[in-house]
């Protein structure tokens, strides 16, 4: 991996990583989406023949299949999906907001009362690999903030089927229903609605190029959780982080492709060299070492930094999707840091911790996108009217803001509507 000293010259270089040029697929999307939106199901038969080799009639994928596949999985992973689900919805519950209400002024009481959306879609992508771990983040999210109908979009094999695990996951999860259309025609579908897939509030999870720019394109129709951008890891540490780890931690994150990014920024030279060695050594007993090795070749870089403040600055600017503190003093450190998707701390919080088991969620933004995104929560489901109450005081404690207000802005109907009720005081 590239080793590098931290200079004013080289930051903005340091701070680029791969992202999804999603602008180099909108003509195609552009076509998906609208034929969609106007022919519905038909057109999506025929681009599920064109880009996953297989006619489909029906998309529905019954809660009788669902719950058959469940059988078909391996025990021991049904336990693990059971324990990760518990956690998830632990944690996921724990950020349920509350309704509240507070007097603002004399009779004016003003607060807000929490809703769930109606009705959200999951994409679950599915060609080129299956992510069970990805359906438990986006349905138990939806499920505890109490959405009423949960539907998810997988794309079918050429076959036509759907793995059995991600059937199990989904039935587990509690999704209501699960359709098999894939690509830019799933996000299409559930935006619109066709003859058999209804159109949802919200469509969360990640995808590939056709899913993310298609789900740009269908934003304002319906809400979006974010673009989703290849995967990336920054890992803070001091002369007492551990080579071993970090160089695992780094080789985790490059394994999911080769534009994944993975960045060790450190005060230490010599954990620098020791970290480069580790990864050298263990690289080639990797599965999925060619991945790995293109990933830290093309986007990896490890950055020594003078002190830990600017250490932290840089991370700040980086805003990474997963943040590692392995320093001797993790807590201090995270109250310096302002963007991060997902944090962890100290030597023995690898990153793969969150990704399937401490109940934290892992769709999270990337590409400099956690300065202003949070990863999915359980209020990512949930929308928050707010409410007023005013009483005969509260009309007087609020006569001289809103009357010369609303004159001011030509609003005369507004004023009066205000002086009508203080007359009759
Ligand atoms: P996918 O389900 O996102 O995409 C498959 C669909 O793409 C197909 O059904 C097809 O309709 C469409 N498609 C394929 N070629 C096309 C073309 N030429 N024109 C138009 N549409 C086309 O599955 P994938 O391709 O395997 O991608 C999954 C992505 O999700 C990967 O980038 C992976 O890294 C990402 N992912 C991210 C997370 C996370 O939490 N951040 C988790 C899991 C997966």
């Amino acid at each position: 991996m590239k080793t590098v000293k931290l200079e004013d010259n080289n930051i903005k270089e340091l701070l680029q990583r791969s992202q999804i040029d999603a602008d180099s697929v909108i003509g195609i999307v552009t076509d998906i989406v609208n034929d969609v939106k106007n022919a519905g199901d038909e057109k999506i038969r025929q681009y599920t023949e064109k880009f996953d080799g297989v006619y489909l009639k029906d998309f529905l994928i019954s809660q009788e299949e669902l719950k058959e596949s469940v059988k078909r999985i391996d025990k021991d992973l049904i336990h693990s999906l059971k324990k990760a689900s518990s956690n998830i919805r632990k944690f996921h519950q724990a950020q349920l907001p509350h309704d509240w209400s507070m007097e603002v002024d004399n009779g004016v009481t003003a607060g807000q009362i929490i809703r769930p959306l109606e009705r959200v879609g999951c994409y679950i992508p599915g060609g080129r690999a299956v992510y069970p771990s990805s359906i438990l983040m986006t349905v138990i999210p939806a499920k505890v903030a109490g959405v009423n109908e949960i539907i998810c979009c997988t794309p079918p094999g050429p076959d036509g089927k759907v793995e059995d695990i991600v059937l199990a996951t989904a039935y587990l999860a509690g999704a209501h229903k699960v359709y098999r259309v894939g690509g830019a025609q799933a996000i299409a579908a559930m935006a619109y609605g066709t003859e058999t897939i209804p159109a949802v509030d919200k469509i969360v999870g990640p995808g590939n190029i056709f899913v993310t720019a298609a789900k740009k394109m269908v934003y304002g129709q319906v809400d979006i959780d974010f673009p989703a951008g290849p995967s990336e890891v920054l890992i803070i540490a001091d002369e007492t982080g551990n080579p071993d780890y970090i160089a695992l931690d780094l080789m985790a994150q490059a394994e999911h492709d080769p534009q994944a990014a993975s960045v060790l920024v450190t005060t230490s030279p010599k954990l620098a060299i020791a970290v480069n060695e580790k990864i050298t050594e263990e690289l080639p007993t990797m599965k999925r070492k060619e991945i790995i090795s293109d990933s830290l070749e093309e986007n990896g870089s490890i950055i020594v930094v003078s002190t830990m403040d600017e250490a932290v600055s840089f991370s700040n600017e980086y805003a990474p999707e997963h943040l590692i503190i392995m320093t001797h003093d993790p807590e201090e450190r995270v109250k310096g840091i302002k963007n991060a998707g997902s944090i962890f701390l100290g030597d023995l919080t690898p990153v793969a911790a969150g990704d399937y088991g401490s109940g934290t969620n892992h769709v999270l933004p990337t590409s400099f996108c956690a300065r202003m995104y949070s990863g999915l929560s359980t209020e990512s489901f949930l929308k928050k009217p707010t409410v007023q109450r005013l009483s005969r005081e509260g009309l007087n404690s609020l006569k001289d803001v809103v009357i010369p207000l609303a004159e001011y802005e030509g609003l005369y109907a507004h004023a009066e509507s205000f002086k009508r009720r203080l007359d009759q005081d």
